[in-house]
């Protein structure tokens, strides 16, 4: 089979699938340009069901040794794909704001190290898995974390390095063999990461990279009825497809979804570090599941926390995502732009008052000023729906329990985040506000030891430390009676 390349920032990436440890070749392929300024990034093969097929055999096949080999076993491959992933940072750094327009310093600073760290962390996390005993008077309770078989891995194209390793590295270090099936609109960093997967000793077939159309390789992938787990990070209308797919063959499933977080400010804050943060809800464009796009502010500081907040977003530079002044890069797709644009239309057209932006940006074809709507009613579609753009909401409240029934006024769950200078106050609020992760004086800090996952519309499960090993192994209890051996046994 042939390999098709490209040449992406001055990296090489193959446009093919990874599949049974091989490049895979498809004749169907698929346009993939730079939200950049449009440049052709190539044609990527575009999978379907013989190929989907063709990646879950060769998990399957693969699949009984790599579990085999144990946690320990399993763990200096892990190892050496971690190195792997920072030895290349640079490449992967610049492939990815080529491929989805996100900032190139923090992919190099932030996202490289954290997909390392995804890897080797879990890899480190699993050897402690098996310890768990719960002794009993007549009997012992010793829970194993058994493997589960292969698993399909569907990401998204906000961050794919990160938001893929995040799942890549629990699920092999649980012993599992996976499919990826990366993001259409953002494909190259996963096509690299089975290069550096094969480097390392990641064997054939333990982990295979299936490129497409999600309603095509996705679809198909999701219906092959040998997957134990499907694990999706996307939006909510994808998750109920994929769910139907996985509830036809009790596949488990655990979804990371869309969000419309509240971002709360109390009157005693530190009003300066509360608007740089919610300045920094703009940045990779607002393309961030866990943005915090609902300000909510309490009205005694109304005017003074606006006028900081005003000054703050005006730092925030737009333009090309590759030098270290832009802030705000453009948005990935001419049809993701025309979704943002029209919620902002429709937004001012229902009577919201743009305090700033409201645009597109003279930056160039897809970038968006960052936006500001006051005016707005917990109703209103601005204020409920996902706009996954440089957009944001402005609201005051008066009253705790104001703040609270505004933050918990939508169908989503997945984050939140607030600033107050009181801890029984903040713990109070925090506490009553549904989501995911509560961000109390700070934002966007996760723990890979941390629970993590949305509630309602916003996801199914939690994945992050022993919580991923909840979701990628089969769980045992060996239940032995005590005394009940003639003999140890050897
Ligand atoms: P977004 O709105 O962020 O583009 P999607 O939910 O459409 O999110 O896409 C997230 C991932 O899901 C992508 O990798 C996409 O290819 C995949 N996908 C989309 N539709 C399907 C589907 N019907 N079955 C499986 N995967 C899909």
């Amino acid at each position: 089979m042939t390999d098709t390349r490209a040449v992406v920032a001055g990296v090489e990436v193959s446009l093919d699938h990874w599949i049974g440890g091989k490049r895979v070749s498809s004749a169907d392929r698929f346009a993939n340009a730079s939200p950049i300024d449009g440049a052709d990034l190539g044609a990527v093969a575009a999978g379907g069901q013989a190929e989907a097929d063709m990646a879950v055999e060769a998990a399957s096949a693969a699949y009984p040794a790599w579990a085999a080999l144990g946690p320990q076993g399993r763990l200096p491959i892990l190892r050496k794909f971690a190195e792997g992933i920072l030895a290349r940072g640079k490449d992967i750094a610049a492939v990815e704001s080529a491929d989805n327009g996100s900032l190139l310093m923090g992919n190099l600073h932030r996202m490289v190290p954290r997909a390392a760290q995804n890897i080797s962390f879990f890899a480190q996390w699993a050897l402690g898995l098996n310890d768990h005993v719960i002794d009993h008077d007549e009997v012992v309770n010793n829970v194993r974390y058994d493997p589960s078989g292969v698993a399909a891995l569907i990401t998204p194209w906000n961050a794919p390095m990160m938001l893929t390793t995040w799942k890549v590295g629990p699920a092999l270090a649980a012993g599992n063999t996976i499919v990826i099936k990366p993001p259409e609109w953002a494909p190259l960093t996963c096509s690299l990461l089975a290069d550096i997967a094969h480097e390392a000793g990641v064997p054939a077939g333990v982990l295979n990279v299936l490129q497409g159309i999600g309603e095509d390789a996705g679809d198909a992938l999701v219906n092959n009825r040998d997957l134990a787990r499907i694990s999706f990070t996307g939006s909510t209308d994808t998750a109920k497809i994929i769910g139907q797919a996985a509830a036809r063959s009790i596949t488990a499933m655990s979804s990371e979804l869309g969000g419309k977080s509240p971002f709360i400010v109390c009157a005693d804050a530190d009003l300066d570090a509360a608007a740089q943060t919610v300045a920094g809800q703009y940045i990779n464009a607002g393309q961030v599941c866990l943005a915090g796009t609902r300000i909510l502010v309490e009205a005694s500081i109304e005017a003074q926390f606006l006028e900081k907040v005003r000054a703050a977003a005006a730092q925030m530079t737009v333009g090309d995502p590759r030098l270290a002044t832009t802030r705000v890069g453009p948005l990935i797709h001419p049809e993701h732009f025309a979704r943002v644009s029209g919620f902002v239309e429709r937004a001012k057209a229902a009577g919201a008052q743009v305090l700033w932006g409201g645009a597109q940006s003279d930056a160039g074809d897809l970038y968006f000023q960052p936006t500001m709507f006051a005016g707005v009613k917990l109703e209103d579609e601005i204020s409920q729906k996902e706009v996954f753009g440089p957009v944001l909401t402005w609201q005051t409240f008066t009253s705790d329990e104001e703040a609270i029934a505004i933050a918990n006024g939508t169908e989503y769950g997945l984050a939140g985040t607030l600033f107050c200078g009181n801890e029984a106050r903040a713990m109070r609020i925090a506490e009553q506000v549904v989501a995911g992760t509560l961000w109390v004086n700070c934002f966007f800090v996760r723990d890979l030891a941390a629970p993590f996952g949305g509630s309602r519309l916003s996801g199914i499960g939690r994945e992050g430390g022993t919580h991923s090993f909840d979701f990628y192994c089969d769980i045992k209890n060996i239940a032995v009676r005590k005394g009940s051996f003639a003999n140890k046994g050897a």
